[in-house]
């Protein structure tokens, strides 16, 4: 006798289909739970069938070679349509069901069947967990209850499976999204990168030229232009700087950290003497490292340093340095206007910035840029401060880089 199709079949087949377990191939999960009932139930095949449309598929075939058969000849697709109670067939030559089925008349011989449902959590019967033997049997309570135990683990395994693949698939659509958004600020900061420069330097041209000409009103204006320009600018660049970060030139060389950290403090004098700043530095190492990458971070830090001062204040910051083994830890501190525990993570991210512009001007890329790079070469940033105190950045670069 054929068996029934369950009222429910077609969201039985959804589910059953979302779990994406249909053809997969044989999983040590599955092949251990069979082994176990097999020995518990003293039979010599086991199998956890999942009934699909017109078939019935084995993740696990204990005892048995094939690795799905047809529908209509399956004694699981019976079990299903009761999904609450185990199906036992002591001796199917007695059973009208079942007499004349050829798995029973011929190979394999199934005389002894019971079968426990595969019941998901939306209450969809999607298989059994089986046991056979080609002799008349029986289970006992206790065998019974064992069964139902182990049918229980199959549906926690398939569940697992189902949250491990929307993981990753979430995984999957993240990393691509966020490969786009690199690509996205790559072409915009590129292609937006000369057109903002000539504005910018037209503008400067323009207010050299004609600004003595002009009325105090259109000076401003000028003024407001040649400041958004700038910033304009600048932005475009850090932008840049961030989409490239993972593509820098990763020649790993020998580097200088005293000589890096003096051109940087060369470079950014003017703001030094103009502030009264005073840097100072632990005797530095020349470490194996990425040139590029070590200068933006130490860069984007320093100047940070210098920069989130209270009005009136002389920053004082100090670089150090410790080995530590494996990787070299450096440190940036100042006795800065410091930062909130809260935040502590947070300003690493994107354009996250705490203040506005007036306040301290910036485009919230440094940090984020600092760490992008600093991960991506096996290292860690992180900030340790309290507010109005100072802050100290730390980060680690491995001793030995690979490409
Ligand atoms: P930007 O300086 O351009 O705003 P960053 O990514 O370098 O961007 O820093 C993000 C935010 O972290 C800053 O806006 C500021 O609020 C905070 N921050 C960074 N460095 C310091 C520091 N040394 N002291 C206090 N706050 C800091």
């Amino acid at each position: 006798m054929h068996p029934l199709i369950p009222a429910n079949e077609k969201y039985r087949l959804e589910a059953l289909d979302d779990y994406n377990i249909l053809d997969t191939l044989p999983e040590q999960e599955y092949d251990e739970i069979t082994k176990i009932a097999s020995y518990i139930c003293n039979t010599p095949i086991s199998l956890i069938s999942l009934v699909d449309g017109n078939r019935q598929f084995f993740k696990s075939a204990r005892g048995l070679d094939t690795s799905e058969t047809s529908r209509d000849v399956s004694f699981c697709a019976h079990a299903i349509n009761k999904p609450e109670e185990i199906m036992v067939i002591p001796d199917s030559r007695l059973d009208d069901r079942f007499a004349d089925n050829p798995f029973v008349t011929g190979e394999p011989h199934v005389i002894f069947y019971a079968g426990i449902p595969l019941v998901n959590i939306q209450g969809y019967a999607l298989g059994t967990l089986c046991v056979i033997d080609n002799k008349p049997g029986n289970l006992s309570s206790i065998q019974i209850d064992i069964l139902k135990s182990l049918g229980n683990q199959v549906v926690k395994l398939f569940e697992l499976r189902k949250a491990n693949n929307s993981l990753m698939a979430s995984r999957k659509a993240l990393e691509s999204y966020s490969e786009q958004m690199k690509s996205f600020a790559y072409m915009a900061s590129h292609d937006l990168k000369e057109p903002a420069r000539m504005v910018h330097e037209f503008v400067m041209l323009l207010q050299k030229a004609y600004g003595e000409k002009l009325d105090d009103k259109a000076r401003k204006y000028m003024a407001f232009a040649a400041d958004g320009s700038k910033r304009m600018t600048v932005l475009i660049d850090e932008l840049l700087t961030y989409s490239t970060a993972d593509s820098l030139h990763r020649t790993v060389e020998k580097v200088n950290i005293n000589k890096l950290i003096n051109e940087i403090i060369n470079f950014n004098e003017g703001d030094i003497q103009q502030t009264g700043a005073v840097i100072s530095f632990d005797n530095m190492p020349e470490i194996e490292g990425v040139r590029t990458s070590l200068e933006i971070i130490f860069r984007n830090l320093i100047a940070n340093a210098l920069k989130y001062q209270l009005p009136g204040v002389k920053a004082v910051v100090h670089i150090g340095c410790i080995d530590k083994g494996k990787h070299w830890e450096f440190s940036v501190s100042d006795n800065g206007i410091g930062i909130d525990k809260q935040y502590y993570e947070q300003i690493f991210q994107l354009f996250k910035r705490l203040h506005n512009k007036k306040e301290y001007p910036g485009t919230g890329l440094g940090l984020a840029t600092c760490k992008r790079i600093v991960e991506q070469q096996q290292g860690e940033i992180w900030v340790e401060s309290a507010e109005g105190k100072g802050s100290t950045f730390y980060f680690t670069i491995l001793k030995s880089t690979t490409e």
